[in-house]
């Protein structure tokens, strides 16, 4: 990067930035990366569970990009290894989610048939077959549906090692203050952004991307494209026992239950629009906790560790991909809602083609960006 300019500036260091900066750089484009906070990946990219679930999607071409992004991580978990000696822990553990009564039966039965009609497989399971897999469910149960697909990776790890390798290909970091305007110029009677004010300090670059969470609605708004992108608040509650209950990743009544690889379970999480709010509330780590020994009842003797909370970026129909409208050189990158960690290796490639080749490999039509 000359001095205060980019090839690229990325505004908003979470999974979605670092997995674009990732891409990129490995591009040989040379990416600036902008977060408000003291290191990237504090916001939603840490408080995520780190699910990546392959029955994640209703409406095509939705579960089209969630499969192309899960069947993205075996080859980037090791390729990271490689580049950063940092182990995402990516594990395919499966999914059992289970139910307890006829009309959650039908509802998962359904959900099965939908997802073996797009190319997964599916199990719909006996309790007793349940109970061979995961012996401490519950004995409520009346049975499960086993998604094996399914994986799970730690987030965090995930989110520096996508930085770390960024940072090796050449992409550069500013940290520690936010961006907080945009420094405009009107050619041929278009609009293009020419620079991001930091700190008072103007930085330049010849293309944009606003990868800014459940922040970039307020970003998009001050380029006059008012785009609703609201705060979904999550708590998660984090406990620990020996020997862990399960293998498997489990969900029912409407929590899940993340068995992580250093025997940590992860009770999560609620759904909650309160605007920007992140406190830990006792009402929401009760119903994980209620729901989490509803499911197995030995998780009432495993140790309690900590909760949190985090903001996961809501648009009603998201991802947004693309190009803002009246810009060509400002791009939107945001909106994951509640799979943006499963989401965030194809959402860099696609990115990445999109600024280098113009052809992105998926289409990013029902994606655009196009404002309310
Ligand atoms: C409790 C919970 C559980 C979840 N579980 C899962 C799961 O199991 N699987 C899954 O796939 N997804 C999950 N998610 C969703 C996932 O975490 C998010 O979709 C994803 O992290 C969004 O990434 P992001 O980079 O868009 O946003 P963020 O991680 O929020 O990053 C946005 C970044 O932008 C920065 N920023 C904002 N404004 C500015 C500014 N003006 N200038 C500079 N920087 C700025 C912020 O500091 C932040 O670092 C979960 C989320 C939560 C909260």
């Amino acid at each position: 990067m000359n001095r205060n300019h980019a090839d690229v500036i990325i505004i908003g260091g979470g999974i979605i930035g670092c997995a674009i900066a990732y891409d990129l750089a490995k591009r040989n484009v040379k990416p600036l990366v902008i977060d408000k906070a003291h290191t990237v990946g504090t916001e939603a990219s840490w408080a995520g569970a780190g699910i990546l679930t392959s029955h994640a999607s209703t409406h095509e071409p939705y579960p089209t990009l969630c499969r192309a992004s899960l069947e993205l991580y075996p080859s980037l978990a090791e390729e990271l290894r490689t580049e950063t000696q940092i182990d995402i822990e990516f594990i395919q553990s499966g999914t059992l989610s289970v139910f307890f009564n006829r009309a959650e039966a039908a509802g998962l039965i359904g959900l099965a048939d939908r997802r073996v009609k797009r190319g997964f497989s599916t199990e719909v399971l006996t309790a007793e077959q349940a109970w061979e897999l995961e012996p401490t469910l519950s004995k409520s149960i009346a049975g499960a549906v086993l998604f094996p697909e399914d994986a799970q990776v730690r987030n965090p790890k995930m989110v520096t090692a996508l930085a770390k390798g960024a940072a090796k290909h050449g992409a550069e970091f500013q940290v520690g203050n936010p961006v907080t305007d945009f420094v405009r110029a009107s050619e041929n009677g278009g609009n293009r952004v020419i620079g991001v004010v930091v700190n008072g300090e103007t930085l330049y670059a010849d293309t944009f991307v606003i990868a800014a969470g459940c922040w970039a609605g307020a970003l998009t708004a001050q380029l006059d494209v008012p785009i609703q992108i609201e705060p979904a608040k999550g708590q998660i509650v984090l406990v620990e026992a020996m020997p862990p209950p399960f293998k498997h990743i489990v969900d029912g009544l409407g929590i899940y239950v993340v068995p992580r690889a250093d025997g940590k379970i992860l009770l999560g999480a609620t759904v909650e629009f309160v605007g920007y709010d992140k406190t830990a509330t006792v009402d929401g780590a009760k119903q994980m906790i209620d729901a989490g020994i509803a499911i197995a009842p030995k998780l009432a003797d495993s140790t309690f560790v900590q909760t949190w909370v985090g903001l996961r970026p809501y648009v009603k129909k998201g991802p947004l991909l693309g190009y803002l409208p009246g810009y060509d050189n400002v791009v939107l990158a945001s909106g994951h809602f509640k799979n943006g960690i499963l989401l965030a290796p194809i959402t860099g490639q696609l990115i990445g083609e999109l600024l280098t080749t113009g052809q992105p490999s998926l289409s990013l039509e029902p994606f655009q960006p196009n404002g309310v």
